[in-house]
């Protein structure tokens, strides 16, 4: 059967179920994984937690990854399931604001199906040149056991900043370990990803890619090279994350 949802605009939780509904069609649709259902629900719990709002740290974090984004000289944004479903449209416009960057499609939770829905709706807003789909480009990741061991020879293999929304530890390890600066969005400050990427947005995906874009479009008509590493080389991840879970934790009930 099929079911309706309306959710008026002026629910206080309009964004949050909003985002639910997204991942929800995405399911459908075969974009996500049902695990992905799963950790949806983990992000939105610390979402809940940070008061569903960009923090000045998050800024802070977004301003250097926008910073970090320019200056590398090949820099990959990884997508999943769950960033296609919640943010393909603003995935392909941050992809075109950086010019030099490619999209790679790495899945966990490896499916052919589940890769080509998702290189069909990042194809829907205007990317045809997708990474990570060509069985012939892909080539293990040392150390690693998951289904996502594999990446594309052309694209995260060959990158030097790899932007991984909503990324596994082990993944995100490896990554370092290749030698990439590695920028994450992830909502849990705790997580193995958030401590072992060079920068760490504390942010829901939907709003970071937008305020990222607005970063990179400001910083390509006001910021020289030296200054953007100036950036780069003062943000201290460990801060960003203890000043998150700060805020979370400092929650009152009056
Ligand atoms: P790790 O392996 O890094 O310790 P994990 O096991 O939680 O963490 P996954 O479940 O693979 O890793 O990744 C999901 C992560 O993405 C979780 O940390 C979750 O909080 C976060 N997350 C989920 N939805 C969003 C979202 N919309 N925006 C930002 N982060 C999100």
């Amino acid at each position: 059967m099929k079911r309706e949802v309306t959710i008026p605009n002026s629910h206080p939780r309009y964004a949050s179920l909003m985002g639910r509904e997204k991942i929800v069609s995405g399911y459908k649709n075969g974009l996500v994984a049902i695990e992905g259902l799963i950790a949806h629900g983990r992000g939105e719990c610390f979402d809940y937690l940070i008061g569903e709002r960009t923090t000045d740290s998050a800024k802070l974090a977004i301003n250097t990854a926008a910073a970090q984004l320019l200056v590398s000289v090949y820099p990959v944004i990884s997508i999943n399931g769950n960033v296609a479903a919640l943010c393909s449209e603003t995935v392909c416009s941050l992809h075109r604001s950086i010019i030099k960057s490619m999209l790679e499609i790495n899945l966990f939770y490896y499916t052919k199906e589940r890769e080509a829905s998702i290189a069909a709706e990042l194809k829907n807003y205007g990317v045809d040149n997708i990474l990570g789909t060509n069985p012939e480009n892909l080539i293990k990741i040392p150390e690693l056991e998951s289904n996502r061991r594999l990446v594309d020879r052309k694209g995260i293999f060959k990158s030097d900043t790899v932007l991984v929304p909503l990324e596994d530890g082990d993944r995100t390890l490896a990554l370092k370990k290749m030698g990439k600066t590695v920028i994450t969005i992830d909502l849990n400050p705790l997580s193995r990803t958030s401590l072992t990427a060079d920068i760490t947005i504390v942010d829901n995906v939907i709003r970071a890619i937008p305020l990222l874009i607005e970063r990179i479009q400001h910083h390509k008509k006001n910021s020289s090279n030296e200054y953007l590493q100036q950036l780069i080389s003062r943000f201290d991840n460990k801060k960003g994350l203890n000043d998150a879970l700060s805020i979370m934790s400092n929650n009152r009930v009056t």
